[in-house]
């Protein structure tokens, strides 16, 4: 039998287009997920595919409510017996932030697939074409089970655990040096080399989930002021993760807006604006702050916002951001 696929549009690059072949960057979402599925020779021919479009846009326009909705939308169609997998087309931008989401709230052992493109359908040497293909391939293919939410550019099968945007304009912008790659699709087949060790659930359901608390993100640097701190207080902000310079190095005004924020009830998080390695525990300037790990400072929101909505506490939450 066929597999069966159910293709969610999103938006995004990968359906937009330019007044002219060689405009890349200025460009407006424009292509349905039907008709982009259409214009590519031999899309239908990789399983049986329905398409949704919950809605169509710049990924920079989504927020909490329409990636609620998306999770969602996957964890229903997963759960029904005529799907065997599920693939997204998503904007580059904020890719990275809805892989990590849904990576923390569904688990199953049926595949979900992100893809996007850097460059426009009406560009010259456009990617999405063939992306949206490989991701079809990679989704449609037995050997993609088990192996968590995944995001397929430019050949590579990157974890969503480990995607992220590093390049601003290179069809090679997730998983070209190597980072969170699985495997590769060439010459039209998945090819793996890693399978992620995954627990069985997600860490967080979304059954309840109706929105999720503020948290923001405030970078860190030589002579940074202390005023972010203090307005995101006061805007209501219930956690704050520090973009901290290093292994999570406070500057002064930091360590004073950490600890005003935490006498406050705040949880702050200590992550790194340094692109590769961990966050470890450092006693000496923690100052309440808790060590984000392995999570980059987006993660760690993200797995924040998730901990606090679901009413855990500063222990619990140390514990979390240790595992995940
Ligand atoms: N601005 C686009 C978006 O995120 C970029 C892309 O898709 O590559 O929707």
């Amino acid at each position: 039998m066929r597999p069966r696929l159910v293709l969610i549009g999103t938006g995004g690059t990968i359906a937009a287009t330019a007044g002219d072949a060689r405009t890349l960057t200025g460009y407006l979402v424009t292509q349905g997920i039907e008709a982009m599925l259409a214009a590519i020779p031999g899309a239908r021919d990789v399983a049986d595919i329905r398409c949704e479009q919950p809605f169509n846009v710049d990924s920079r326009n989504l927020g909490t409510a329409q990636v609620l909705r998306l999770a969602r939308l996957i964890e229903r169609h997963l759960r029904a017996p005529d799907v065997d997998a599920v693939v997204v087309t998503h904007g580059t931008d904020s890719l990275e932030e809805t892989a990590f989401f849904l990576h923390l709230t569904v688990r199953s052992p049926k595949p979900v697939v992100l893809v996007g493109a850097m460059r426009p359908a009406s560009a010259l040497s456009a990617d999405g074409p063939l992306n949206l293909v490989n991701a079809l391939l990679t989704a449609a293919d037995p050997a993609s089970r088990d192996r968590g939410v995944l995001v397929v550019l430019n050949d590579c099968i990157v974890a969503a655990r480990h995607a992220a945007k590093r390049h601003t304009t290179r069809v090679d912008a997730f998983g070209a040096d190597g980072t969170g790659v699985l495997g590769a699709v060439t010459d039209g087949q998945a090819r793996y080399s890693v399978r992620p060790d995954l627990p069985a659930t997600a860490p967080f359901a979304l059954s309840g989930l109706r929105t999720l608390p503020p948290v923001d993100v405030i970078l860190d640097y030589q002579d940074a002021p202390a005023y972010p701190y203090a307005a995101a207080i006061q805007a209501g902000s219930r956690g704050l993760v520090v973009a901290a310079m290093g292994n999570g190095s406070l500057s002064p005004a930091a360590v004073r807006g950490c600890a005003q924020a935490i006498r406050r009830g705040l949880v702050c998080v200590r992550a790194s604006r340094v692109p590769d390695g961990l966050v470890t525990d450092d006693a000496a300037q923690a100052g309440g702050s808790l060590a984000a790990h392995a999570l980059n400072p987006l993660q760690a929101r993200i797995a924040l916002r998730l901990a606090l909505a679901r009413g855990m506490g500063r222990a619990e939450i140390d514990g979390l951001l240790r595992r995940l």
